[in-house]
């Protein structure tokens, strides 16, 4: 039964009132202390503060078990330890390269535009950011010593680790292996209508987030950043509208059009949430259910984009650097420019893609250059609308870099790929049909 209004369309329509409703909210603030408590109280602390919180956490709570029983299952049906390793090296290579790419265009632009010259460095904003842990500790935390605690924890590169190794062993572990298999195969399809299910809350939970965002925060923080901000919108729809167009076209030979088209819902799911790891189920069942990628790609490579590839957050941090060395009249040398490409292409593998990590990444890189952390205060105040931008890049780089490595593993459907009909939010028998 096809609904009247795909889940994409529904979503959107959510978005926009959203926006609208909310920033004229914000304006409506202050002038009475009744509508005061209507809106303040009752609306966005609390009816919306409740739906908003429910949806993401529906998400979230999904996450874990889509990735455990996804990815089990797309192990097991590998084959050998060669066919992983070449996945593995092609993703994690794609992967790498897109985020380098997205930096080197960041810091292009921001020495072009400079955002930074004549900024105002009276910023009273508070910085608390952790510092990220070092190279050695995250590369040893990848491998988990307990598999219960890191999925209780959400630790996803752990659970990437074991969810391989477990699937590889059912592989080599005859009949019972196979039984084993066939019982993912079931989970997989249970978990897959589960995210079916939860998602039809999200034009409720898209409108809910948006509305308290936009009525909270004015945006009044954008004028003084406005070099900056726009700088980082820039390069962002770049690199969604050039550079993996470019990759699909020129190294996947698929259409980018088709991609662009059917990646709406997913960047708006991302939008709202600002979580690529939210995110991760409706990116998931959008890649195989209407991009046409193999359970045997997806599973692995977009759980490990969520951790592993995030371009967007890439961008923000190169054009930031830059904002920050020029506000502080601090000169970047090239070694400095080719440390920020190092630095934050290799922070974004420890770091797991929830709201406002990239901050947490922009401080190692801001140290291994030697500039002044507190720089951060500045671009703090545009920085969740950035997040929420930036997240939509992260997720469309993970799944363009899904579809090519499926297709050249000939592990993509381009029949189901170059359809455009197909839905999300309809296709609840299709997740039934075990591959
Ligand atoms: N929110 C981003 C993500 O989840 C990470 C960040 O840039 O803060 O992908």
């Amino acid at each position: 039964m096809k609904h009247p209004h795909g889940l994409t369309q529904q979503i959107l329509i959510a978005m926009v009132l959203a926006i609208i409703l909310g920033a004229g909210a914000q304006l409506l603030l202050g002038l009475n202390p009744w509508v005061d408590e209507v809106l303040d109280e009752w609306l966005v602390g609390g009816l919306f503060f409740i739906v908003g919180k429910i949806f993401v956490a529906t998400l979230k709570l999904l996450v874990v078990p889509l990735v455990l029983v996804s990815l089990v299952c797309g192990a097991a049906s590998l084959g050998s330890g060669k066919q992983l390793g070449r996945l593995g090296g092609k993703t994690v290579g794609l992967y790498l390269f897109t985020t380098a790419v997205a930096i080197s265009l960041a810091m292009g632009f921001a020495l072009l535009f400079e955002p930074g010259v004549g900024a105002n460095l009276s910023s009273t904003a508070q910085v608390s950011i952790n510092q990220g842990s070092s190279f050695a500790q995250v590369m040893v935390d990848i491998f988990p010593s307990n598999p219960i605690a890191a999925m209780a924890e959400g630790k996803m590169l752990q659970i990437i680790v074991f969810a391989l190794l477990l699937g590889m062993a059912v592989n080599h572990s005859g009949k019972p292996g196979e039984r084993i298999r066939q019982n993912f195969e079931d989970w997989n399809v249970v978990v897959l209508n589960l995210v079916t299910m939860l998602m039809k809350l999200a034009p409720y939970g898209v409108f809910a987030l948006l509305f308290t965002l936009f009525a909270r925060q004015g945006l009044s923080a954008i004028e003084e950043l406005s070099v900056y901000f726009a700088t980082v919108v820039l390069v962002l729809l770049l690199q969604a509208l050039l550079v993996y167009p470019g990759l699909l076209s020129v190294l996947g030979r698929l259409n980018p059009m088709t991609f662009l088209f059917k990646m709406r819902a997913v960047q708006l799911f991302a939008f709202s949430t600002a979580s690529s790891n939210a995110t991760l189920p409706v990116t998931m069942k959008n890649a195989e259910q209407r991009l046409g990628v193999d359970n045997r790609v997806a599973s692995f490579s977009l759980p490990l984009g969520a951790t592993l590839n995030m371009d967007g957050t890439a961008i923000m941090q190169g054009v930031a650097t830059v904002f920050i060395a020029q506000a502080y009249g601090i000169d970047l040398s090239a070694v400095d420019l080719l440390t920020v490409i190092a630095t934050a292409t290799l922070a974004s593998i420890g770091t797991a893609g929830v709201p406002g990590v990239g901050l947490v990444m922009l401080s190692m890189v801001l140290t291994q250059v030697g500039l002044p952390v507190e720089g951060i205060a500045l671009i703090i105040g545009v920085d969740r609308l950035l997040d929420m931008m930036r997240t939509a890049v992260n997720v469309t780089g993970d799944a363009a870099v899904s579809c090519v490595v499926a297709k050249s593993e000939k592990q993509l459907d381009e029949r189901v790929f170059n359809d455009r009909n197909i839905q999300l939010s309809d296709d609840v028998a299709a997740t039934t049909e075990v591959k």
